[in-house]
């Protein structure tokens, strides 16, 4: 037994670490923040979205490469690729509600991990020049503590060792929770909410953009357009989970 499982053993018996989404208790030292339960029902996505725009699709669907699925066919998306790791449910949903809305900045790592064991990266590395956060509008980065998206960025900038330009795609507007409105009115909502402050920074890249959920990908999309207008060449959007099929979606709020 190492020294760090003594300490494990030793802290357990003072201060007992329970499952973040299930509450079981946390015995064994290697389970720091989730069972290993709950582990094993994490809905990965493992092949079955639309690499064009993420949405997910059954075994019989039809999709090209270039061009999309139906969805990305009948909605104009301005991010050229999707890549995201699981569903927005079970454990995952817990990890990202709590990370964001409760304060508890340290379930980073939980969910840090979770992108790691899907080994997507290698994939992705001839595609990007830099790496850019979705931005939070400074009141709500202010009242948070942090940017969700920004910490995820500085997490897979080990496997790039590309820049994360934060700061130059910004957030003018603090718009409403996309979720709560209706389809017309969210792409009033969201047009026209970001800015780019010195577009020489993004003229000619190969943009990977940030973000944790992706709902309805409008957010993205207006991103993805500023960026474009501002000369990038290709954005592909890296998102933890997708929510697509989920519609409790009320607390999402960027
Ligand atoms: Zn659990
Ligand atoms: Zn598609």
């Amino acid at each position: 037994m190492t020294i760090t499982r003594y300490l494990h053993t030793f802290l357990d018996i003072f201060y007992p670490r329970y499952c973040v989404h299930c509450k079981c208790s946390l015995n064994n030292s290697c389970e720091m923040y989730i069972c290993e339960d709950c582990k094993k029902k994490i809905s990965y996505i493992i092949d079955t979205h639309c690499s064009r725009c993420g949405t997910i699709l059954g075994p019989y669907t039809i999709k090209n490469k270039e061009t999309g699925c139906l969805v990305c066919k009948s909605k104009h998306f301005y991010f050229d690729k999707v890549t995201c790791i699981t569903h927005y449910d079970g454990v995952v949903k817990t990890l990202i509600y709590k990370f964001k809305y409760a304060g508890q900045k340290f379930l980073f790592n939980a969910l840090y991990d979770i992108i790691n064991t899907q080994n997507k990266f290698n994939g992705l590395v001839s595609d990007i020049d830099i790496i850019v956060p979705v931005p939070l509008h400074w009141m709500k980065e202010l009242r948070r503590g942090f940017n969700q998206s920004e910490i995820l960025s500085y997490g897979i900038q080990k496997h790039f060792l590309k820049p994360v330009i934060k700061n130059n795609l910004r957030r003018i507007r603090n718009t409403k929770a996309q979720t709560l409105l209706t389809k017309g009115q969210r792409k009033i909502n969201i047009k026209n909410a970001f800015s780019v402050k010195s577009p020489e920074l993004f003229k000619g890249k190969n943009v990977l953009l940030v973000d944790d959920v992706l709902t309805t990908g409008m957010t993205a999309s207006e991103c993805s357009r500023k960026l474009k207008e501002s000369g990038a060449k290709f954005i592909h959007l890296f998102v933890i989970a997708t929510a697509e099929y989920n519609h409790d979606l009320n607390f999402l709020d960027g």
